[in-house]
């Protein structure tokens, strides 16, 4: 075996470099943390070495390209490292996981006006790597690449057929990873990779997985990460032809109308709060405030109708999985979205929800027909185990 085995796995923001470093085979986690605010002459950076207490503390990072440098210097530089493992999102026609050379940085290049928030970074993050270190391998494993197998009878859109096949318009899915690694985890804590799962992952941004011996038959999501479930502060679906009137009969103007649906939608657009935080809105319909509370009871109405959904594709369910930053803390929404669900045989037990956060706990009773756990999400291993699959592949 090479001598290098680390993979470094590193999440591109905007303004931010995050990463973890582990050890493989064995994916123990030599090292983690990060670095916020970059551009900034005040970045807040967080460094964890094995189990060493972690270090923070700020410096001025103009770009990422002195974050990193920074990084590589406090893990004693990238000699031991045999490959970056990326996360993106979604390039024109690539899913997989891949090595992210020119080609495929080109095909996401092809998706910046779909996703500008997403892809530009990425890209630019990627391709410093590949300049600071030509030798180290950067891989990625696409977003989307969870539901590759999923037919044209579901991702299809009720459209003109040369939509998808000139311009790719079609439904894809992302979260891929988290979708991936809880419904894994499932199968290990079952003992069975036999199993159907409706994977609901709630968080700064949501959707939900049905997924049917560990591949992945249908998805809450549209051709966008824009799509699908209410977001914290992004509408999800809507109809197109309310956006067509906004935009041109009422004259607000396209830009405008994505402008809205992108960032004053959502928990914090319905709620009228300064804030899509499910806490905010817990707290705020606490005391009375109407709005909050309707935008609560939206969400979890939005996310029965997806499970709705898949219970009938998949011919019911085994294991209903809660996961990411709400999925995993939040009790009051996992309540909402199992309540009244007798008909078919979901029983959550009150008392092991109510003291269930981010711990991998069955929170149904035993006589529960569906089974309902709560499994922490682990984005990076699965991203750290595709790219040494994929470097074990190349070898
Ligand atoms: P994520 O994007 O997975 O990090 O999830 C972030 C979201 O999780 C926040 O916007 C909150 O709505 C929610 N969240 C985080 N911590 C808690 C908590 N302790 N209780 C309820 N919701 C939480």
């Amino acid at each position: 075996m090479s001598a290098k085995n680390k993979i470094l796995v590193s999440n591109i923001g905007s303004t931010s470099f995050k990463f973890r470093l582990f050890e493989m085979p064995s994916e123990k986690v030599l090292a983690k943390g990060g670095v916020e605010r970059i551009g900034s002459t005040d970045c807040p950076y967080t460094i964890s070495l094995g189990d060493a207490a972690p270090e923070k503390g700020t410096a001025s990072f103009p770009d990422h390209g002195a974050a990193i440098r920074f990084i590589e210097q406090k893990l004693g530089g990238f000699d031991g490292i045999a490959a970056v493992g990326f996360k993106p999102v979604m390039a024109k026609g690539i899913s997989g996981t891949q090595i992210m050379d020119e080609p495929v940085l080109r095909a996401m290049e092809d998706y910046n006006t779909l996703l500008p928030a997403h892809n530009p970074p990425y890209i630019a993050g990627v391709r410093l790597f590949n300049q600071l270190h030509p030798s180290l391998p950067c891989i990625g494993t696409f977003e989307t690449a969870f539901y590759d197998h999923i037919g044209p009878a579901t991702y299809r859109y009720p459209v003109p057929l040369e939509w998808e096949e000139k311009y790719g318009i079609r439904r894809y899915g992302f979260h891929g990873a988290s979708h991936r690694f809880v419904s894994q985890r499932c199968a290990e804590l079952r003992g069975t990779d036999k199993l159907r799962v409706i994977s609901c992952h709630l968080g700064g941004s949501s959707s939900i997985a049905a997924v049917v011996d560990g591949k992945a038959v249908d998805s809450s999501w549209g051709m966008t990460p824009q799509s699908g479930l209410p977001q914290n502060n992004r509408a999800g679906d809507f109809d197109c032809f309310a956006l067509i009137y906004l935009a041109r009969n009422l004259g607000l103007g396209l830009d405008n109308v994505e402008k809205a649906l992108t960032s004053q939608s959502g928990l914090k657009g319905m709620s009228g709060l300064a804030t899509g935080d499910i806490r905010d809105l817990d707290e705020a319909a606490a005391k009375g405030n109407a709005n909050a509370r309707i935008a609560l009871d939206m969400f979890a109405n939005q996310i029965r109708r997806f499970i709705g959904q898949f219970l009938l594709r998949m011919n019911g369910a085994d294991t209903l999985i809660f996961t990411a930053g709400i999925g995993e803390n939040s009790p009051s929404l996992r309540a909402a979205v199992c309540a009244n669900l007798d008909f078919c045989g979901l029983e959550l037990d009150p008392e092991l929800n109510a003291a269930t956060r981010a711990t991998e706990t069955v929170i149904s009773k035993p006589s529960s027909k569906i089974e309902v756990r709560v499994i922490p999400t682990n984005e990076e291993i699965v991203i750290a185990r595709n790219a040494w699959a994929k470097l074990q592949e190349s070898h």
